[in-house]
């Protein structure tokens, strides 16, 4: 190193340097094939060795580190807004610094730790959640003041920062060197990579194994994993699938070596900022800046043509004009950058995905085709995603919730101009902390229900899950929800939508809800096999049934209707239409007689909820709706107002209640009609706000929060809904084999003011963190605040007692033994 820091040109240096061995001979075989050797591929191959599995090979149509990795500013943050993806960079920033050790390969670890600057108390509200999940997570973080910044940061402009978060266990890295040592570790255990090797088209063969076709020839594989970068389209196309992604250009500017960090040995944290959009911290002794620009001038890069593979260490001309507002606030920030003058510019592509997280799992309805791309933090998130992935891969299950990284979250909604747009928000908003609740309208809408508007024009908000546009609350009044992590103006509104229901009768647009019919003469033996509890018996029956991986973690949720002898209707969550499609259609055995059809779109769903829902209901059918006649639990094929619907007498709310199924045509006549019959009963219509309250008090809990791929049904305490003495169903001799892990879900009354837990809160005995939440609201019909925690089975015992820390406040929470309202369902049995 010299007085003027590196040499500038260090990536160049290791793909020169870089003396990867390779295999002479092309292999013809190969378990799992990767396509891709970027960070995210390279740490797959690794984590799949460390898991066991090293018949692996990494094809590459480059160099690795060619791609996208090959330019990144190597910073590896600790905070991100979300939970689990929390933890994914959590064990990236253990595994890096030790990588260097592992493999002898450079990485170039400064464990510079960072600072994220909160300007104002919106920013500060959200550290604090994040301080809490970081005691749940073990991160090291604190929230300092302005005293300890400026010790840390001397040279910053402390204007308008009220406070920032401090993280000692992260810093940065060189990414190709990290990328490098990933792969080398990966060949130490057995793995083969590839160099210099383009995949062409890949296809199934007829006995369900895939054939890579590359350059030099095919490989035979089991499973496939795209980790093509800003390429992952274009691979995934060549199996019939799509990858959401558009790829961002993306700056950072270096400038030349700065006098004050010549003079000093401490390295200043990488510093995040909202106001400057970006980040900036030392790179050796020149400074770094890097810009996200929040404004409308942002370009998107996508490879021309196809097939067209020609880009590769690829940068894009600079375009400083572009950046320069950024930049400049980046200066005031740290004056010391003005004088030194820019010394190189990087202007490269990063691949996006419309919530901006990683695509990580299965790609929909192609069996053992896997994802792991689409990461727009791929140095801070390759580390984990490669280890949590490879479990999935080749366990059935990883040890963190996955939901969030699923690939099947997208559906055919995610097209590409849906997925620019919210990207590009999503680009815009890097630096900017949203808020609970908060939603852009970016690509929106793309799946209405036909009471879309009318529900509109009466004031609904609406939220979007899997591209459904479904009732959040109602805004009678035209206020404007007042985001935030405390109650806000939309508390008493929730509480009169409650109400309604639960003194006169609600109604509720839920057409969003995943629905499958599946029939044929095996069908019942099919259902039987796949779910852990019965599968109702009778014609009308209905259960409740859990979908298991073969270790017996929990995968999906369903309400299962018996329709006729050999006709089943199956509801999941909106979120999980396509995985649990996948769960079915691959849970069928050849020979089987079953058939399975996704309705999703052809059948919509009103929800008619409250102790007055009988007599509004019995206003427009003729069948006989008596507790007798229509018992709780049970579906039939009515007329509703003369339209034929399926209707299911159950609620998730906790009061007597039908939903209704009629097809997607009939809906908006149906809901005109039963809105004109409820005038005189006081009908109102309520949202996902007021249900989650509801439900909540029911202490009934919810697929992907409590119920997700980290818990066994016994962990997650659900027991009752496991039919041990059928001969066998998908996960039955795991959940019987296993000793469950010391943690279980409780259920809690907590002592909160202003503020209810969300989830990923910690919960604490003394000054231990023995635990965290799943969920929670506030209970509006029992006054209480409720939630769900996951904690050791000493302190899961009715009236045990502990803490959960609530925007940095310490709440007591008790165990409760029943659920906080109508513990018998004497509400929904009347
Ligand atoms: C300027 C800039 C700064 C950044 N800074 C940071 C940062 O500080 N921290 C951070 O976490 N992230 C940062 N990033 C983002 C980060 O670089 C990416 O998220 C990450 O590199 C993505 O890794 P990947 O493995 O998915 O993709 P890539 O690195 O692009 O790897 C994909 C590989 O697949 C290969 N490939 C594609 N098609 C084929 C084919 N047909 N056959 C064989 N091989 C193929 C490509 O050649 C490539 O090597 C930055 C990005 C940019 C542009």
């Amino acid at each position: 190193m010299t007085a003027d820091g590196p040499p500038l040109n260090r990536w160049d240096q290791f793909i020169v340097a870089n003396t990867f061995p390779q295999s002479v001979f092309m292999r013809t075989n190969a378990r799992i094939v990767v396509v891709g050797g970027g960070m995210m591929g390279a740490s797959l191959l690794y984590h799949l060795a460390l898991e066991g599995c090293s018949d692996t090979l990494l094809v590459e149509k480059n160099e690795l580190t060619s791609g996208s990795t090959w330019h990144a500013a190597g910073q590896c943050p600790s905070i991100t807004g979300s939970y689990n993806l929390a933890k994914i960079h959590a064990y990236s920033n253990q595994l890096y610094p030790r990588l260097e050790a592992l493999t002898g390969q450079y990485v170039s670890w400064h464990p510079a730790g960072g600072l994220r600057l909160a300007t104002n108390d919106h920013e500060l509200a959200w550290l604090k959640f994040i301080y809490g999940y970081s005691k749940s997570i073990g991160f090291n973080m604190d929230i300092v003041g302005l005293d300890v910044i400026k010790r840390l940061n001397p040279f910053l402009t402390t204007d308008n920062v009220l406070a920032a978060a401090w993280t000692t266990d992260d810093g940065h890295g060189d990414p190709s060197g990290l990328c490098n040592a990933l792969a080398k570790a990966a060949r130490d255990l057995g793995a083969t990579v590839m160099r210099h090797n383009r995949v062409v088209d890949i296809r199934r063969r007829p006995g369900g194994e895939w054939e890579v076709v590359t350059e030099k020839g095919s490989i035979v594989a089991e499973m496939v994993v795209n980790a093509a970068g800003c390429y992952a389209r274009q691979i995934a196309a060549m199996v019939g699938a799509d990858a959401p992604i558009t790829n961002m250009q993306h700056h950072y500017v270096v400038t030349h070596p700065i006098q004050a960090f010549i003079d000093r040995s401490d390295e200043i944290p990488v510093m995040r900022d909202s106001y400057t959009s970006g980040y900036f911290r030392q790179e050796q002794k020149s400074g770094l800046i890097g810009v996200y620009e929040s404004t409308e001038l942002r370009e998107a890069w996508a490879p021309q043509g196809f097939p067209a593979w020609e880009s590769s260490n690829e940068l894009f001309p600079d375009d400083l004009e572009r950046i320069a507002p950024w930049l400049e606030r980046a200066i005031e920030r740290m004056p010391i950058f003005g004088d030194a003058g820019i010394r190189r510019v990087i202007n490269g592509a990063i691949p996006h995905t419309p919530d901006g997280a990683p695509l990580l799992g299965p790609a929909a309805g192609l069996k053992n085709f896997w994802m792991c791309c689409g990461t727009s933090f791929g140095i801070a998130q390759g580390g984990g995603c490669g280890k949590y992935l490879a479990q999935w891969m080749l366990h059935g299950d990883a040890e963190i919730n996955m939901t969030e990284f699923d690939p099947r979250r997208f559906g055919k909604f995610a097209d590409a101009a849906y997925t620019r747009d919210k990207v590009f928000l999503d680009y815009r908003l890097t630096f900017t902390t949203r808020r609970p609740g908060e939603e852009e309208l970016a690509g929106r809408p793309q799946k209405t229900s036909p009471l879309h508007e009318t529900l509109q024009a009466r004031g609904c908000v609406h939220t979007e899950t899997f591209g459904w546009e479904r009732p959040k609350w109602f805004s009678l009044d035209g206020r404007v929800e007042d985001y935030g992590y405390r109650r806000n103006n939309v508390f008493e509104v929730v509480r009169d939508e409650v109400a309604a229901v639960h003194e006169r009768v609600g109604i509720l647009d839920l057409t969003g809800f995943a629905k499958y019919d599946i029939s044929g003469p095996d069908a019942e033996a099919f259902l039987s096999r796949l779910c852990a509890n019965k599968v109702p018996h009778k014609n009308g029956g209905i259960g409740l049934v859990h979908l298991l991986s073969s270790g017996g973690r929990i995968l999906g949720e369903m309400t299962v209707s018996r329709l006729g002898a050999d006709r089943f209707y199956a509801l999941a969550a909106a979120a999980a239409e396509l995985r649990d499609m996948d769960l079915l259609t691959q849970g069928v055995r050849p020979g089987e007689a079953v058939h399975i059809e996704n309705i999703t779109e052809t059948r919509g769903v009103i929800v008619l909820s409250g102790p007055r829902s009988r007599e509004l209901l019995s206003r427009l059918t003729d069948a006989d709706l008596s507790n007798a006649q229509f018992r709780w639990l049970s579906a039939r094929e009515i007329t509703v107002a003369g339209h034929a619907v399926r209707a299911l007498r159950v609620s998730y709310v906790g009061e007597l209640g039908w939903e209704l199924h009629p097809p997607m045509a009939s809906m908006s006549a149906i809901y005109d009609a039963l809105w004109a019959a409820g005038q005189g009963l006081g009908i109102a219509n309520y949202g996902l706000y007021a249900v989650n309250s509801m439900r909540i008090e029911k202490g009934y809990k919810a697929w992907s929060t409590e119920l997700t791929n980290e818990l066994t049904m016994l962990e997650a305490d659900m027991s009752r809904f496991i039919d041990f003495n059928k001969s066998d169903f998908v996960g039955k001799s795991a959940t019987q084999a296993q000793t469950p892990r010391p943690l279980k879900i409780v259920y809690v009354e907590v002592g909160a003011t202003d503020t209810d837990a969300r989830g990923g809160e910690p919960v604490l005995h003394e000054d231990r963190c023995i635990g965290v939440t799943t969920s929670g609201a506030y209970g509006h019909r029992v006054c209480k605040s409720l939630a769900f925690a996951c904690v050791p089975p000493q302190f899961a015992a009715p009236g045990s007692v502990f803490d959960i820390l609530l925007q940095g406040e310490r709440r007591r929470a008790t165990v409760l033994e029943h659920p906080a309202f109508d513990p018998d369902n004497s509400r929904m049995k009347v």
